[in-house]
């Protein structure tokens, strides 16, 4: 009888999972295997997330017969450890990136006796390293002749789940106790499970999705799919999300666009794994060590009220919208030129979706230390939050202190008549913007 494990990683689903399918086709039984690591870090937004991935796909493998069988450990110890227990013959894995990922599959590859089977187009919907630069190279340095290629490279079709699965004998150390950091999750995180990113994307593609082009860069609309979380942790297959996506609208299309982005910041990644930690680019930079106004920018009270409405929506939701990411991220890195990482970090710390490729190249994209074509681009806050914010109602909705000031003016409280300004609860701005663009511009320059 022909056992075979499925190690679950980043593909927390049982819809076109390559992965699980393959398994499944080639056993007669199959483990289905979560391994829990303590070496990673998991945060309480990403630990409540992920636990109500694992409970939702223990249900979904009853439903076929199996279960989801967890272990506390080192992967490729338990691994071994269930290969010898149960004459386990083949293995299982998506390919991913980081550098974890990359040393945890090399590992694998290298136990002797069993085949290790590495799965691509399950965490990406291109394989990182399959889309090369006509010129040479092992990855695109750049986007837009990445999408090139990226739109026109062939997709698989989406696999449904497999019909059943039967499992052996194998104890499961539960998966109740998933945090290793402090601190209680965001009150208002969104929910884990493929259940439920299904459902998320079915109302996506139903409607407003065509909407998208236009809609994308609308902070207080909120007319972004939220999909990203299911995409972090593999609720959702990205081939599959843009499978029923489709091209039909000038939305999809758009939104085709930004899993090219995704896409693009993954083999970046697998290329270069140390651009979690080390500037893709470097400039040079001497930034600035500025505890207090780190401090400041983490808890949202720099005094501009568009950057401290994105901060503090990641403090009550554990996500940030797109352009609120962009804005803060310049703001931290540019106008008070404070290192990238410290922004990573808290933003690693906080985001329910933060993934090392797409965090930490963002962050680098928007320090100028990435793939940005224009890296000393600096973003104004104010001229961001008008374009972006016109009503004013994001920023009212995430700093409560400013709720009373009407329409666009509460973009720049300063301007106020001074016994109002005098009456709030609000800081005055720990920069003057021009400053603070000179001196990275010098900084930059020099
Ligand atoms: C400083 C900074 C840090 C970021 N950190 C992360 C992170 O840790 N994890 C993460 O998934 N995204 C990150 N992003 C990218 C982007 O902000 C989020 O993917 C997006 O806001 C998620 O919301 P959504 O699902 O509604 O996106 P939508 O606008 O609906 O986009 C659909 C999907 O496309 C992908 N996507 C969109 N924009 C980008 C982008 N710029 N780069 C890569 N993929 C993108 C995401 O998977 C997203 O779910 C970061 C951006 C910045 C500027």
């Amino acid at each position: 009888m022909r056992t075979s494990i499925a190690l679950f990683t980043r593909d927390l689903r049982v819809s076109d999972n390559p992965m699980l399918y393959a398994a499944v086709a080639g056993a007669d039984r199959v483990v289905p295997l979560f391994v829990l690591d303590p070496k990673l870090p998991t945060p309480p937004n990403r630990a409540a997330f992920l636990l109500r991935c694992l409970t939702d796909l223990d249900d979904a493998l009853r439903d076929l017969g199996g279960a989801l069988i967890v272990r506390h450990g080192d992967p490729v110890t338990e691994v071994s450890r269930l290969i010898a227990e149960h004459g386990v013959s083949d293995v299982h894995v998506s390919a991913d990136v980081s550098g974890y990922a990359q040393r945890r599959q090399g590992r694998l590859e290298a136990i002797p006796g069993v085949g290790v089977h590495v799965h691509e187009t399950v965490t990406t919907a291109a394989a990182p390293g399959s889309l090369t630069p006509t010129g040479g190279g092992d990855h695109f340095a750049v986007f837009t002749p990445y999408l090139r290629r990226w739109q026109t490279a062939a997709s698989r079709i989406p696999l449904p789940p497999p019909s059943r699965i039967t499992i052996p004998e194998v104890e499961s150390a539960g998966f109740h106790d998933v945090a290793s950091g402090e601190g209680l999750p965001a009150p208002e995180l969104a929910e884990g499970g493929e259940r439920t990113g299904r459902a998320l994307l079915s109302e996506w593609v139903d409607g407003p999705v065509a909407g998208y082009a236009d809609g994308r860069d609308d902070l207080a609309g909120d007319r972004t799919s939220r999909l990203s979380p299911h995409l972090h942790f593999g609720t959702l297959s990205p081939v599959e999300v843009l499978y029923r996506v489709g091209r039909d609208s000038q939305g999809a299309r758009e939104f085709g666009r930004q899993l090219a982005w995704r896409d693009f910041h993954h083999q970046m990644l697998a290329a270069r794994p140390r651009t979690a930690r080390e500037d893709y680019r470097p400039r040079g930079d001497r930034w600035r060590d500025a505890p207090e106004e780190l401090a400041a920018w983490r808890e949202g009270r720099t005094g501009y009220p568009i950057v401290d409405a994105g901060m503090r929506q990641l403090l009550r939701e554990g996500w940030m919208h797109n352009r609120a990411r962009m804005i803060t991220a310049s703001f931290l890195t540019k106008t008070l030129y404070v290192d990238w990482r410290a922004g990573a970090r808290h933003f690693q710390q906080h985001l329910v979706d933060a993934d090392v490729a797409n965090n930490q190249l963002n962050w680098q994209w928007v320090a100028g230390t990435g793939a940005d074509t224009r890296p000393n681009r600096v973003l104004n806050p104010l001229r961001q939050a008008i374009r972006y914010d016109p009503s004013g109602d994001y920023v009212r909705r995430y700093v409560p202190e400013l709720h009373r000031i009407p329409g666009a003016a509460v973009h720049e409280p300063w301007n106020l008549p001074v016994p109002e300004r005098r009456a709030l609860t609000y800081p005055d701005p720990v920069v003057d913007l021009a400053d603070g663009r000179q001196r990275f511009l010098s900084a930059r320059n020099a």
